[in-house]
């Protein structure tokens, strides 16, 4: 398998660590293919996005390790944007960057410019459950499904983010069941316009090394629909550190061997290819 990880996070955002030591650990790792998906910013405080003020920096950084480590490792600038309903800017194509994740991470309130996580701790979620939704999870769950659904139909991002992300605080079902025809309804809902925009699925291992869940985004029965409906997947490790750049990859590989998956995609001499696992 050709390693590759387009999901990074280094220090121009949340994650920890310089640019450099993410090409380092990849070399060392064996990859061939490194992007950079820095958190793009936000109208709001956050604590996990880039200011803008930094983009600058961020865009002459990657771009001077991608020469300077050409012939050894490709390197792509890339960026983690996020979507919120209401959000009226044009970052999806403002940003000179190869590629780009589209990632759902919050509900916004934008008139008093808070957001609400549903990608945070468990405490942060149960305050968006009750605070937005009254304590009514299928309403949670439909509103965030209708705004990947959304963002896919506005912004056309090659990449969906963490698919299911949602389930990331729901160990053992705690707040909802994957099998439930409603869920289902809405996976399958997403499922079609992701497959209509010819959108990559990430299997992304980040919740896993940050100890939430214990398989990749999306889950196994998610991956079988995406492979009898042809979408194309993407491994990725959402590594905020060098050492997870290749966390539970192989989890995330035999995942997609079960899901019938032969191939996933790469971005290589700057096209994007399907390779063999
Ligand atoms: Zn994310
Ligand atoms: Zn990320």
């Amino acid at each position: 398998m050709i390693l590759c990880n387009l999901h990074t996070h280094c220090h121009f955002c949340d994650g920890s660590g310089e640019p450099r030591e993410y090409v380092e650990a990849a070399i060392e790792k064996g990859f061939k293919v490194l992007g950079f998906s820095s958190h793009a910013p936000i109208p709001f405080e956050s604590e996990w996005n880039m200011a803008e003020s930094r983009m600058d920096d961020y865009l002459r950084t990657v771009a001077a390790l991608k020469e300077e480590y050409r012939g050894r490792i490709d390197i792509y600038t890339g960026l983690e944007i996020d979507y919120f309903e209401g959000d009226g800017r044009k970052v999806f194509i403002d940003y000179p960057v190869d590629y780009i994740i589209g990632s759902v991470h919050f509900f916004a309130d934008i008139s008093n410019r808070r957001y609400y996580s549903i990608d945070d701790t468990e405490a942060e979620f149960q305050k968006t459950l009750q605070v937005l939704f009254n304590g009514d999870i299928k309403r949670l769950v439909s509103s965030y499904y209708q705004q990947v659904a959304e963002m896919i139909k506005r912004h056309r991002p090659p990449i969906v983010g963490h698919l299911d992300v949602i389930k990331k605080n729901n160990g053992n079902g705690k707040y909802f069941s994957e099998s439930e025809t409603w869920y289902r309804e809405w996976i399958d809902g997403v499922l079609d316009v992701i497959q209509s925009h010819g959108t990559i699925v990430e299997v992304n291992t980040g919740g896993i090394s940050r100890g939430y869940i214990q398989e990749p985004y999306p889950s196994l029965w998610i991956l079988k629909r995406c492979r009898q409906r042809e979408i194309p997947v993407m491994i990725t490790s959402d590594a905020h550190n060098p050492k997870h750049l290749d966390a539970s990859f192989d989890l995330a590989r035999s995942c997609l061997k079960e899901a019938g998956f032969n191939e996933q995609c790469i971005l290589q001499a700057n096209t994007w290819k399907r390779v063999a696992l």
